[in-house]
């Protein structure tokens, strides 16, 4: 056979292979970039993370990748490793965070310090070395919405200019400073201004990325399986540990909140597009979500549950879901944010991008993976603590 023919990119220009220094590339979505890399693409890799086990499957020796990925574990906040991966890499893509809801208010501290800290030397080695940065920010920086200011059944809540997420136009809106949720999306929030200026004044090239509740498999843990038993993680993954239990899933302040979910292989295609399309990305911020794939968190719950007995072969339970209030669940200082509908006029005109997955599909594969990886371990661990 012959040699396969070159890869282009949107603007026809031959793609070169480059070296990636991915920080949190051990994490869900580094994860699947690491897959996407591998699999599709010659790109190296310089995986840097305090943990491998989402990426351990490409690591194994004599893949047809295992020369282009190596993995690096290291703590970036005391490590001086850190640099000289940035120094010998194409690009940095900075994915490390703490950012998990249940942390922001419990550990806030932690939460500011890997959120902007420990993220600013990352930006600056950028800076020095002249190396391109694609740095995870977060949807969350929009806050609330303007709407949600409004009294309830105000009709001007129907009109997006009130509800709809704008990178270049909607405020930052967010709680008071004892709504301690709020300290990651402020954190996030100077990282992106700080990454910004350096764009604007020392000449940066980055992009900024807000992902939208991207879901899918090898997101979060299962408590008491590959996780502690006692912590909380994103909604998916407590709704399928509910429905792995057989117990109602938990609805924090009714579940009146509304998401978007964007399928994780999805938004994977537009990082790529990032990632091999420099000349469109770089100056960008960048929404990332699926704004058809609308529910409150409610109508998630009711989906989850019969997508999940579905593919499991389970009887729907006769009380689906509990209401709990935001502070049983979260604690003091936990609040949220109402409606988050991504405007997608930047990402679809600079890279050509739109995302495809119904939310239907989504959960049915990504219920499926849950139910395959997990259901098992979770009865085992529910007949040892009854046992206890
Ligand atoms: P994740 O928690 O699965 O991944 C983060 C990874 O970073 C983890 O593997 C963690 O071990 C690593 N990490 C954290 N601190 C580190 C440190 N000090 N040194 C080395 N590694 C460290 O989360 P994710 O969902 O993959 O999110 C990745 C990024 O995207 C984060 O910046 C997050 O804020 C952002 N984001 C994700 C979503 C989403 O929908 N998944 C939404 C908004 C923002
Ligand atoms: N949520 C819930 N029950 C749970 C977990 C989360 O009702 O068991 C709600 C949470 O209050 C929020 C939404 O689900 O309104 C999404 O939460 P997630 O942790 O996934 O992250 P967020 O989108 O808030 O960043």
């Amino acid at each position: 056979a012959g040699m396969a023919a070159p890869r282009l990119n949107l603007d026809g220009e031959v793609i070169k292979p480059l070296k990636i220094c991915m920080i949190g590339a051990g994490g869900f979505i580094g994860s699947h970039l690491c897959e996407k890399l591998m699999f599709e693409t010659d790109h190296s890799v310089l995986a840097v993370d305090i943990y491998s086990d989402k990426i351990n499957h490409l690591l194994q020796p004599g893949q047809k990748w295992s020369d282009r990925i190596e993995f690096h574990k290291l703590n970036i906040k005391n490590d001086s490793r850190l640099e000289g991966l940035v120094k010998v890499s194409d690009l940095v893509i900075n994915l490390a965070a703490i950012c998990t809801p249940a942390d922001y208010n419990t550990r806030p501290l932690d939460t500011i310090y890997s959120n902007f800290v420990d993220a600013l030397p990352v930006v600056q080695y950028c800076r020095e070395n002249k190396i391109r940065l694609i740095h995870f920010s977060t949807c969350e920086v929009y806050g609330k919405t303007i709407g949600s200011f409004l009294p309830p059944g105000h009709p001007l809540k129907q009109d997006p200019a009130f509800y709809m997420l704008k990178e270049d136009e909607t405020p930052c809106i967010f709680g008071s400073i004892d709504k301690q949720r709020w300290s990651y999306a402020c954190a996030k929030q100077l990282i992106e201004r700080l990454v910004y200026a350096e764009g604007a004044e020392n000449g940066l090239e980055f992009s900024i990325v807000r992902p939208f509740n991207w879901i899918g498999p090898r997101m979060d843990f299962i408590p008491g399986v590959d996780g502690p038993q006692d912590s909380v993680p994103r909604v998916l993954a407590c709704f399928s540990n509910n429905l792995m239990k057989g117990e109602p899933l938990k609805l924090v302040e009714g579940g009146k909140s509304q998401r978007t979910f964007i399928y994780i292989k999805d938004a994977i295609d537009v990082v790529q597009r990032m990632i091999e399309n420099p000349s469109r990305a770089n100056g960008q911020i960048f929404n990332v979500g699926n704004p058809y794939n609308e529910v409150t968190v409610r109508e998630l719950a009711e989906l989850m549950t019969d997508v999940y007995c579905k593919v499991s072969g389970q009887k729907r339970p006769e009380q689906a879901t509990i209401d709990v209030t935001g502070m049983e669940f979260y604690g003091p200082g936990y609040d949220d944010s109402d409606k988050r509908i991504p405007d997608m006029t930047i990402v679809k005109k600079q890279l050509e991008w739109e995302p495809k997955t119904s939310l239907y599909d989504l959960m049915e594969s990504t219920l499926t993976y849950q139910h395959a990886t997990y259901a098992e371990a979770v009865k085992r661990s529910m007949s040892k603590t009854t046992v206890n």
